[in-house]
């Protein structure tokens, strides 16, 4: 029987707490305190819930599943545990604090995994006594449905840690792929620098978004254009994923000022209205097929980048990209 640790109950925490669950693992949730850590264990339930209400898991799977979920009070109930994922705020001093107060309290042989989107695993396993033992497991929004986890393995993560890792998410159902760290890693890495291509082309031309988006899914393998995939992920997250890309990268990762003023008017997309995509029926100017296959142009440069460096093999990252974004076939498959 293995008893997973969450540390962390907010929207990424529950998901994997149902998905630990499902897979018939103890999930034990520990969150700032126990109300938060309640509040998680209550979503994960919801989040079974939900699946059996679309027909995609049994009840009594679900019920049986969410009867594995408890809260705990703090990080020191977790002694006992044989895994834990940190899933707390995407914030380096945060995330430090908690893998040092995990690495004090679980046992030296326990598997410790961290969810960031794009920290370095290397540093926060360097603030511990054992970095050798942690590892990223980067899992996608919503984790109940999305099969992708990328396993991030730091400079001192050791192999067996990532071979552990591996085998752990195989167990929850998903499909891992191995990524070397750097920032970005597979997934946010291809999406965001072609996302970057496309607004600055567009920056400097007349162009009608929607249809620009259309152009972008009729015309290739991407389920959805990049505005408006921007504004499903929300501009706030994206500009800041965008930005320490920019800082790692450079220019290839300007976006020519699309996102910043949205970001500071509050217009941060589908969850708050407003955002890249504007009301109203597309009116096409003749230049959106050029933005459309910049668009793939980038994604295909940056995959082939991460190729030729070695964060991941070359079927690893069109698998990554069909699993994790969605895309009919990856980068790399036609090239
Ligand atoms: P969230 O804000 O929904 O949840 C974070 C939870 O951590 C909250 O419940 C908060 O109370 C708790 N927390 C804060 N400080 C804590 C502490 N000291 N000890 C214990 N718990 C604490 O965040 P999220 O969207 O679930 O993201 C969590 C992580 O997952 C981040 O690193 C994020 O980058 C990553 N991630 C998010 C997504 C996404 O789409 N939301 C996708 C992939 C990865």
């Amino acid at each position: 029987m293995t008893i997973v640790g969450i540390v962390g109950a907010g929207t990424m925490g529950a998901e994997i707490a149902h998905v630990a669950s499902v897979a018939g693992m103890h999930v034990r949730v520990a969150d700032a305190d126990m109300a938060r850590a309640e509040g998680g264990v209550a979503r994960a339930r919801v989040i079974g819930e939900k699946r059996v209400e679309r027909g995609r898991l049994d009840a009594a799977t679900a019920a049986d599943a969410a009867r594995r979920v408890r809260a705990v009070g703090a990080i020191d109930d977790l002694a006992g545990v044989d895994v834990v994922i940190e899933a707390v705020p995407e914030d380096l001093a945060l995330k430090t604090a908690v893998h040092r107060r995990i690495d004090e309290v679980v046992g030296p042989d326990v598997l410790v995994a961290t969810n960031t989107s794009g920290l370095s695993v290397t540093a926060l396993g360097d603030a511990t006594a054992r970095p050798s033992r942690l590892v990223g497991l980067h899992f996608f929004n919503p984790a109940s449905t999305m099969r992708l986890v990328e396993v991030i393995a730091g400079a001192a993560t050791a192999e067996d840690t990532v071979a552990r890792a591996t085998a752990l998410a195989e167990a929850l159902g998903k499909t891992p792929v191995r990524v070397r760290e750097c920032p970005g890693f597979v997934v946010n890495r291809v999406l965001v620098r072609a996302m970057a291509e496309a607004f600055r082309a567009a920056a400097g031309a007349p162009v009608d978004r929607r249809a620009a988006d259309a152009m972008v899914a009729d015309g290739g393998p991407a389920p959805m254009g990049p505005f408006a995939l921007g504004d499903l992920v929300g501009l706030d997250v994206l500009e800041s994923i965008r930005a320490d890309l920019e800082a790692a990268y450079g220019d290839r990762f300007d976006d020519a000022g699309t996102l910043a003023p949205l970001v500071a008017a509050g217009r941060l997309g589908r969850k708050t209205g407003g955002g890249l995509v504007p009301d109203g029926d597309a009116r096409p100017t003749g230049t959106e097929p050029v933005v459309a296959a910049i668009y793939y142009a980038g994604a295909m440069d940056e995959a082939r980048r991460l190729a030729d460096e070695g964060v991941a093999a070359p079927d690893d990252i069109d698998l990554a990209m069909r699993l994790g974004a969605g895309w009919s076939e990856g980068p790399l498959a036609s090239g």
